[in-house]
């Protein structure tokens, strides 16, 4: 059912951290995937704060994924530019390839936001969902989903679309984007909170870090 199959990972990046890519390492051991595509991306609709220029945060996915042979990046959220709509996304890959048949990955806070989503009764025809764990949220509460008709747990559900949600527990791994923002903010260290080029990457280029009422950095 999964095996061989590509799955997109879409997100804000902002930036890339280890939970993150151990997610999606594990969804692509788990589930036998061909490969994992980590799309940036451009403006999310539903988060402004502290956001990277997405060239950044492109640059930054790139750099996280570099040495995985099964992972990649797209950059065609960023290449459309403006608001970034996964349903968007998916339409124009069915356009640009009919018989794929992708996998969306997606942490369960972000599933349960779904109705707050462009168009989510389109984006359910269009793929097949894995949802992971995603500290401090646990699979279980896949159950409070208005999508969903079974009772939410670990396994297979099914949409009204006739497409399916696998709920998946992974290694939890507690970081987040904006942890590591608030960090950059108060000067604190993010080490081994992300890969080391990420984290030179962010640093060289001064990201989250707030620009002095002189407009220096
Ligand atoms: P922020 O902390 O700024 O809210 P975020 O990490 O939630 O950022 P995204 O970069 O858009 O935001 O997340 C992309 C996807 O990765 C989402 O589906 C989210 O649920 C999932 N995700 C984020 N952090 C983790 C984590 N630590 N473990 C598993 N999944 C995660």
């Amino acid at each position: 059912m999964t095996e061989g199959r590509t799955a997109l990972f879409g997100g804000t990046f902002n930036p890339i951290h280890y939970g993150h890519l151990r997610a999606a390492e594990e969804v692509r051991e788990v589930l036998g995937l061909r490969r994992v595509v980590f799309v940036p991306s451009c403006f999310p609709p539903l988060k402004s704060e502290d956001l990277a220029e997405a060239a950044h945060r492109l640059e930054m996915t790139r750099m996280a994924v570099e040495g995985n042979p099964f992972f990649e990046v797209s950059d065609m959220e960023c290449r459309r530019g403006g608001r970034s709509y996964t349903v968007d996304t998916l339409e124009e890959l069915k356009r640009a390839s009919p018989s794929s048949e992708p996998l969306f990955i997606l942490g369960v806070d972000a599933f349960l936001d779904m109705p707050n989503w462009h168009r989510p009764e389109r984006l359910m025809e269009l793929c097949d969902f894995v949802v992971v764990n995603r500290p401090p949220h646990r699979i279980e509460e896949l159950s409070r989903s208005p999508y969903l008709r079974e009772a939410g747990r670990s396994g297979l559900m099914h949409l009204s679309s006739g497409r399916w949600v696998l709920g998946l527990n992974c290694t939890p791994i507690a970081i987040s984007a904006s942890d590591i923002r608030w960090r950059l903010r108060n000067n604190l260290s993010i080490r081994y909170l992300l890969p080391e080029s990420v984290e030179s990457y962010i640093i060289s280029n001064r990201l989250y870090i707030p620009k002095t009422p002189t407009g220096d950095r």
